[in-house]
């Protein structure tokens, strides 16, 4: 099976291009660049130079020795922990910048949440020789200051946004705002397989060489295709990009991993598929966190990566299908393989990616009743050094409360 969207931008039911009508025609030209450029030679070369030179491609695909000892089927993790900037962003950033590059704008722009987009989006700007302004909620900005630093040193510059929760979803209004303004010389950046089409499809693309490395990665290994391929779904562009290369390999699991925070029956959680409604968000329409009245409501995760109340059109349409399925995990679960891999394999992982390991644990010792030596891959999206803060605040609290 493999997953296209029609002419209107749409993955069945989902997808298509809810834009401002000013910005129809910027949207069709970013269509057409898009696919000019990505079907030119030289574009595509000087993008593989920099995911090779810079970025680090291709990343390793590590067997898991210890975690599937401990779990009972073999384990492999696809390292974009080690992408430059820590995580699997910088694929999407470098390659949109590029293409801005070439499309003669000189400008970019995006909207963050956490900042960690903010920063691959810096981080790329700077190496092309672009301007850089983010936009970030100024709730957002007092809850992560480091990554609001990392940006002003990586020569960008941060817009503060005081409007409405003065988070995520009103950054992307005033992005968009920015972009209706300033068409001419500027680029609007996403930093997931999110927004009107093009953009889901953009992403998806520029994140696609993790599920191609992964491929080639586990046929030299194993000398076969995995049983089942785990990752976390924020928005959905590290699935997707480990996802697409597997889509028409019937036999190939694929399992996307939500947040389920609190827990979903407490409503705080960030699980758009496991337990959203359909509606319009960010210029798609797509599974979503809202009320009855369409208002959307606040996402919680103490992953910041997967504190946002959509999903991407296609992941949507890939669980609807059936193809991808879906489940969740809860902070505390998370905390739980965030130490299992640290102190098994010595590697920290990102709470976003401790997701998918928490729920890939429990996978393997289902199947090893069932099934000898289940071969799993898991996408371990992102390092989890930006995450410590936060962890040693979980644990200190519980400590404090005697639970430690
Ligand atoms: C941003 C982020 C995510 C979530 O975004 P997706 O688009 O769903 O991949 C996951 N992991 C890490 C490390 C991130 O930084």
């Amino acid at each position: 099976m493999l997953s296209k969207p029609d002419e209107h931008g749409k993955f069945g039911i989902f997808g298509g291009k809810f834009a401002p009508e000013v910005l129809m025609t910027t949207v069709e030209e970013l269509e057409a660049a898009y696919i000019t450029y990505t079907n030119d030679k030289g574009f595509r070369t000087e993008l593989d130079s920099l995911l090779r030179t810079y970025a680090g491609r291709p990343t390793a695909l590590y067997f898991a020795k210890n975690l599937s000892k401990m779990s009972g089927a073999k384990i492999y993790l696809k390292r974009e922990d080690l992408v430059h900037g820590g995580a699997h962003k910088l694929n999407n950033t470098l390659g949109q910048c590029l293409l801005a590059k070439h499309m003669g704008k000189r400008r970019i722009i995006a909207e963050t949440g956490a900042g960690q987009h903010g920063v691959a989006t810096a981080m790329a700007a700077a190496v092309l020789g672009l301007e850089c302004e983010v936009y970030m909620g100024t709730e957002d900005i007092e809850r992560q200051k480091l990554n609001v630093f990392r940006m002003k040193l990586l020569g960008a510059k941060v817009n503060p946004v005081d409007s409405g929760s003065k988070t995520l979803k009103d950054a992307i209004n005033e992005s968009i705002r920015d972009w209706v303004t300033n068409v001419e010389n500027t680029y609007y950046l996403i930093g997931s397989v999110v927004g009107m089409h093009p953009y889901p499809l953009m992403v998806r693309e520029f994140q696609r060489v993790i599920g191609k490395e992964t491929k080639v990665q586990i046929l030299d290994a194993e000398g076969r295709l995995p049983d089942t391929i785990i990752a976390c779904v924020g928005g959905g562009s590290n699935a997707m990009g480990i996802f697409y290369e597997f889509l028409s390999d019937d036999a190939v699991e694929l399992i996307g991993v939500e947040a389920a925070g609190k827990g979903l029956e407490t409503g705080e959680h960030g699980a758009s598929i496991c337990a959203g409604t359909e509606g319009v968000l960010h210029g798609m329409y797509s599974k979503l966190l809202q009320d009855e009245d369409g208002q959307i409501k606040q996402s919680y995760s103490f992953a910041p990566g997967l504190d946002y109340p959509g999903v991407g059109p296609e992941l949507a349409h890939l669980a609807e299908s059936g193809r991808v399925k879906m489940g969740s995990t809860t902070d505390e679960e998370t905390l739980n393989a965030f130490k299992i891999l640290s102190t098994k394999e010595g590697i920290i992982p990102a709470l976003e990616s401790a997701h998918a390991i928490h729920y890939a644990i429990e996978e393997a010792k289902k199947k090893a009743g069932e099934q000898k030596d289940h071969l799993i891959v898991v996408n371990l999206s992102g390092r989890g050094d930006k995450d410590i803060y936060t962890v040693a605040q979980v644990l200190g609290d519980r400590r404090e409360a005697g639970y430690v």
